[in-house]
């Protein structure tokens, strides 16, 4: 479905040092045309980033506010984003709904607000273990992606990236099957709860533990589109086997 996706979720990570260490390798690494890749950096970096990583790559912001610029201390609204030509957001991340108690809705309005300025918009969903292994994962995944279906109308510039929270830097990926599972199940809610053709044409991408070693397997499965990468984003090469992983 689409083009392959990757994005590197490079989190509260780097120094101004790393950071440029990390652009410059990215600058000189081999990445095939057939995948679209984003990379998303701490705010204080974005600038950077975006004068100084090649056109093969696209730079997202990792969070945004929920309205617009204002007084609201501490936060960065999406026009501001749109303003400094960064054109994509990361938002619902487990770190974020877990640590920063971010609701269902709250993330839906995020994603429709971001939208709104014209950003396109990474949204994560994921159980944990214990909501896997007590029989409550579809329902958790149902609410996440009911938060965002509620306040978006328009999935054209909408990634899902299924994250489940016991992979997320646990070095215990999900198998190919359990990730195509999850995966059919968000295409067929999609269908059934928005229409066949945002079902078919969304891209859903699969996050958790992804590393040049697991990648190409994972990247085998049919519904899988792509991966949302973490501590793997951080190593240029490794990250450029992971975006080459359907090549
Ligand atoms: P890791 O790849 O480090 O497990 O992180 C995944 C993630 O949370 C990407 O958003």
């Amino acid at each position: 479905t689409g083009k392959f996706f990757v994005g590197g979720n490079w989190k509260a990570n780097g120094t101004k040092e790393s950071v440029s260490k990390l652009v410059s390798g990215l600058n000189s690494a081999e990445i095939t045309s057939d995948v679209e890749v984003i990379v998303a950096p701490i705010f204080l970096h974005l600038p950077y980033v975006v004068d100084h990583i090649d056109s093969r790559y696209q730079v997202s912001a990792q969070n945004c506010w929920v309205g617009r610029a204002g007084a609201y201390t501490g936060e960065i609204a999406p026009e501001q984003l749109a303003d400094m030509s960064i054109p994509w957001v990361i938002l619902g991340h487990s770190e974020r709904r877990s640590l920063l108690k971010e609701s269902n809705d709250f993330v839906g309005a995020k994603a429709a607000n971001a939208l709104a300025h014209g950003l396109k918009v990474i949204a994560c969903i994921g159980e944990t273990l214990e909501q896997r292994e007590s029989g409550q994962m579809y329902d958790v995944l149902e609410g996440q992606l009911k938060g965002v279906a509620d306040s978006v109308s328009s999935w054209e510039d909408v990634v899902v990236a299924y994250e489940p929270v016991w992979a997320i830097g646990t070095g215990k990926v999900a198998t190919p099957e359990q990730a195509q599972e999850v995966h059919a199940y968000i295409r067929k809610w999609l269908g059934d709860k928005v229409s066949q053709d945002v079902s078919s044409a969304t891209r859903i991408i699969y996050g958790g533990s992804v590393n040049d070693q697991n990648a190409a397997e994972l990247a085998n499965k049919e519904d899988v589109d792509g991966f949302l990468v973490g501590g793997a984003s951080l190593k240029a090469d490794a990250f450029a086997t992971i975006c080459n992983a359907r090549a």
